[in-house]
């Protein structure tokens, strides 16, 4: 199994018949390993300095109906609201005061924020802080809207792809949406020259080990720039209140599989991974992670942005949030970069 490792570490991919056992037969010790063996790759390439990114969930209105999203059309429950550009821009300027050069504007897909209103907010965004670079994670739009927004001067977007294989796309999602739609805006967004970053949720109802064989290498060939993966959570208030959540433990090794297929790609270590378990942020940058996203969000707005059960969004204001995961990091002993941390970047 640890030759299995050396040569993944070597060749950044394997045949599918080999990531399969290495998913299904991975004993402690091995786990042990490869997360070492990406680990170092990680350090190789970013030293002991993680990469921080402001995450401003900026509304939860959505018009798409995702079973497993808690912030899904149909979810009643959820008390919804959107952040005006004004609040927008007052949670990027506790972030710049806090050090954060990234910041993330993140939502469900809202027609409100339609191309007029980003790219004015954009605009501001880059003449208050022109130093800063903004990711964008705001679902699929046309692609004419995507080059509006890079041209505003956006660098950087996420649209997970969530599963590659097209009945069980079908599955979590409503008959509306296509995996086919998904891959062409995945596509455009490399096209216009977006950091591109994509990825899945772990152990979403009815996934497969080949079907994460088959994300794995897709993502090799795609070559995203940014790779998120954390777990699915339930929330109770979808389709798939009920079903169990994905494992921790198959996220880390993840991270590592893909550190090792992707040595320079950004990985954050994700909300949903600290929501499971409390060591699950450091534990993810252990694995193989290289980016945090610490939440700017207005405090009173966050338990809004309900994704899933439990979020990991403590109420604290930015600033604790911030400190906290300073101390987090140098107590594995690592560092918050101060610099943007762009893509082929080093620090
Ligand atoms: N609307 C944008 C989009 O679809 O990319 C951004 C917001 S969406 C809520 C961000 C990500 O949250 C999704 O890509 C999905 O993987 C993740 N997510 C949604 N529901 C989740 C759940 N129940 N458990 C874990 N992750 C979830």
């Amino acid at each position: 199994m640890e030759r299995l490792v050396d040569r993944l570490a070597r060749e950044q991919t394997l045949p599918a018949e080999e990531l399969r056992h290495l998913l299904n037969d991975l004993d402690s010790e091995t786990q042990a390993y490869l997360h070492r063996a990406a680990c170092k790759v990680a350090r190789a390439h970013f030293g002991r300095e993680i990469y921080i990114r402001g995450l401003i969930e900026i509304g939860n209105i959505c018009r798409n109906d995702c079973r497993y999203c808690g912030i899904r059309r149909s979810n009643r429950c959820v008390e919804r609201y959107r952040l005006s550009p004004e609040t927008i821009l007052s949670c990027c300027e506790e972030g710049y005061r806090l050090g954060l050069r990234t910041f993330v504007l993140q939502g469900g897909e809202d027609p409100a924020f339609d191309d007029r209103t980003l790219t004015a907010l954009l605009g501001e965004i880059r003449r208050r802080w022109p130093e800063c670079a903004v990711t964008l994670s705001l679902g699929e739009r046309p692609e004419t809207s995507y080059r509006a927004l890079f041209e505003a001067g956006a660098r950087r977007y996420l649209l997970r792809h969530e599963t590659i294989d097209t009945a069980h796309y079908r599955l979590l999602h409503p008959e509306e949406m296509s995996l086919e739609h998904r891959l062409e805006c995945l596509r455009a967004l490399k096209r216009i020259g977006f950091q591109t970053g994509t990825g899945i949720m772990v152990g979403s109802p009815e996934q497969t080990v080949d079907h994460i064989v088959k994300d794995l290498l897709f993502m090799r060939e795609f070559r995203p720039q940014m790779i998120g993966i954390g777990p699915f959570i339930p929330q109770h208030d979808t389709p798939f209140g009920t079903e169990p959540a994905g494992s921790a433990e198959r996220t880390l090794v993840l991270i590592s599989i893909l550190r090792l297929m992707h040595p320079a790609a950004l990985i954050p270590s994700t909300t949903a991974l600290a929501t499971l378990s409390e060591e699950g942020r450091t534990r993810g940058i252990l694995a193989g992670a290289n980016v945090v996203m610490p939440n700017l969000s207005p405090p009173a707005e966050r338990a809004k942005y309900a994704l899933y059960e439990g979020k990991a969004a403590s109420g604290a204001e930015a600033a604790e949030g911030v400190e906290l995961l300073r101390r987090q990091l140098e107590g594995i002993g690592y560092r918050i970069s101060p610099s943007r941390g762009d893509y082929g970047e080093r620090p």
